[in-house]
């Protein structure tokens, strides 16, 4: 195996097959702005990389057809699956020649609100655009991940970003985020699209102050970023599942500095001051909830496509 350019994904000596890594977003903000008359929301948030990560590995095969081997119990393996999409979109756009044998190992909980399907297709077009030497820019590669799902131009571009439009217009943050998480997922199924319709039904929210969180961000302010987590979809997905607000108020007493749900959840993150913290926290939230995990964020790194993705 020898490393690409990029340093970050890893190609087999015929370069017949590349190895990527996935990696898991949070929303550190998340405010819609407008309901569009073809049912897509306007929104305006921050979305965060975390080291968190699923393994894509894609290798060419003569015979033609997108074959996906995972043993993820809870996810689908045939057309309905992001990577299987994500590909046949660019097999089509290139007519592209053979097959595709995908291998994915899901660390990322699915349904969770983590993005994890969005950055597994990411992956995907990253690294056919390797495999096939496919001419296509990091903006291009951005706008073919958006035809997968809105979210996964982002996870093409990984590190911090506000993320606005239907999340295909994206700002690189310069971002010091001096927490340790603790992500909690409930065993709760939730489908985004239901959330964003009884958010649709909803009466107005209480609204994120991005702006003044871009600035906590940038100075590294603990308390300023703290306070200003917040979700306009966590009310919606908390009426639906209570336990959404449980966990919340539990991470607070286990000495979060703030907490909040990422995307449509039902994942609950908390900001622990360091890795001892988090660590003690997850042990006593553990015994509630087996599905608790802490997490850091991806290293700091040049905004550009990719830069982040394989850490
Ligand atoms: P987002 O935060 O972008 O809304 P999510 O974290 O809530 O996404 P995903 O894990 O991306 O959710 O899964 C959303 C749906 O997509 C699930 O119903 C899942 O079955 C399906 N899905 C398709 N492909 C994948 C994949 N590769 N990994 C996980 N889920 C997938």
């Amino acid at each position: 195996m020898n490393r690409t350019d990029d340093g970050h994904s890893f190609f087999d000596r015929n370069h017949q097959e590349i190895t990527l890594y996935a990696h898991a977003k949070i929303n550190l903000t998340l405010d819609i702005l407008l309901r569009r008359p073809d049912g897509y929301h306007e929104v305006r948030m921050i979305m965060q990389e975390l080291a968190l990560k699923d393994t894509v590995t894609l290798q060419r095969t003569e015979k033609a057809g997108i074959l996906l081997e995972t043993e993820a119990p809870d996810i689908p393996k045939d057309d309905r699956n992001l990577c299987v999409k994500a590909a046949r979109g660019l097999f089509e756009r290139f007519g592209l020649p053979g097959g595709l044998r995908i291998g994915l190992v899901k660390r990322i909980p699915a349904a969770a609100g983590l993005a994890g399907g969005s950055s597994d297709a990411a992956a995907v077009i990253r690294g056919m655009r390797t495999l096939f030497d496919l001419k296509l820019t990091d903006q291009e590669l951005m706008a073919e991940g958006k035809k997968t799902g809105a979210d996964v131009p982002f996870c093409v571009l990984g590190g911090t970003a506000l993320s606005e439009g239907i999340g295909e217009i994206l700002t690189p943050v310069r971002a010091v985020l001096p927490f340790t998480l603790l992500l909690v997922k409930p065993p709760a199924a939730v489908s985004t699209k239901e959330i964003y319709e009884a958010y649709d039904r909803a009466e107005a929210a209480l609204r994120p102050d991005t702006e003044g969180m871009l600035r906590a961000l940038g100075e590294g302010d603990a308390d300023g970023i703290a306070k200003r987590l917040l979700n306009v979809l966590e009310p919606v997905t908390s009426e639906k599942h209570p336990v959404i607000r449980g966990i919340r108020e539990d991470l607070m007493k286990l000495g979060a500095r703030g907490a909040a749900m990422s995307g449509s959840g039902p994942t609950v993150f908390g900001l622990f001051s360091s890795r001892a913290d988090a660590e003690s926290a997850e042990a006593g939230i553990r015994k509630l909830y087996p599905e608790a995990f802490t997490a850091v964020t991806a290293p700091v790194c040049d905004p550009k496509p990719g830069a982040c993705s394989g850490s």
